[in-house]
């Protein structure tokens, strides 16, 4: 975090967002599709970083790189699955 950083209030963002299109190189058939995203703070720059995510990388879960700035999101074409149960937690108090 830069000096500006710690002391903005980062109220205003931007967002990388790319989509991987995956194919078998023999078949050209789309095996998989990943969404990649980073975000930062516009009037500061800093880095926002992912939470919750493991790092590495997966084709059935999201993931992050090292140091979490950037989100490795497998998507799929269409509406999901209605999902087996529903899952909400509160925020943490502080993100510090
Ligand atoms: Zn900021």
């Amino acid at each position: 975090m830069n000096d500006r950083a710690s002391e903005c209030p980062h109220t205003h963002f931007e967002a990388d967002v790319s989509v991987h299109r995956l194919t078998d190189e023999a078949s050209g058939i789309v095996s998989n599709f990943i969404a990649e995203m980073s975000v930062r703070c516009t009037d500061c720059c800093e880095q926002f970083h992912f939470i919750g995510a493991d790092a590495g990388h997966s084709f059935v879960r999201p993931t992050v790189n090292v140091g979490a700035t950037t989100l490795h999101a497998p998507i799929a074409p269409g509406v999901a699955p209605m999902p087996a149960r529903l899952q909400y937690e509160a925020p943490p108090r502080s993100f510090e």
